[in-house]
């Protein structure tokens, strides 16, 4: 991936990024009712909820809206457990999810969708 770009894979129901701090870790947001969701208004993108990247180094917050980046106040680490709760609780309700592809196939259907 291309730092900057946000993939988009509609078949795949996901997104890909380059975290936004630049740390140039892989970041992976799957669309569905209880992960994320995208909004393209015919020239931005924006994607909800905020990208919370605490299980790396950088611990990077950040909004993706209307194709450019927001950055998040940092969280707490109760912030951060209360959210990662929360988070399974949806997705544990959510039946929606569909079961990871081998990451070569997905690789393949990532489109470009902004520069
Ligand atoms: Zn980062």
């Amino acid at each position: 991936m291309e730092p900057g770009v946000l993939y988009v894979s509609i078949p795949y129901r996901t997104c890909g990024h380059l975290c936004c701090c630049g740390c140039g870790h892989d970041v992976i947001t799957p669309l569905s009712p209880a992960q994320w969701s995208i909004a393209y208004d015919g020239e931005n993108v924006s994607l909800a909820p905020s990208v919370g990247n605490w299980s790396f180094p950088c611990e990077s917050h950040y909004w993706i809206h209307d194709g450019r980046v927001r950055w998040s106040r940092r969280y707490s680490a109760a912030e951060i457990d209360q959210n990662r709760a929360r988070d399974r609780r949806l997705l544990d309700l959510d039946t929606t999810v569909p079961k990871p592809g081998p990451p070569s196939r997905l690789r393949r259907h990532l489109r470009f969708l902004r520069p």
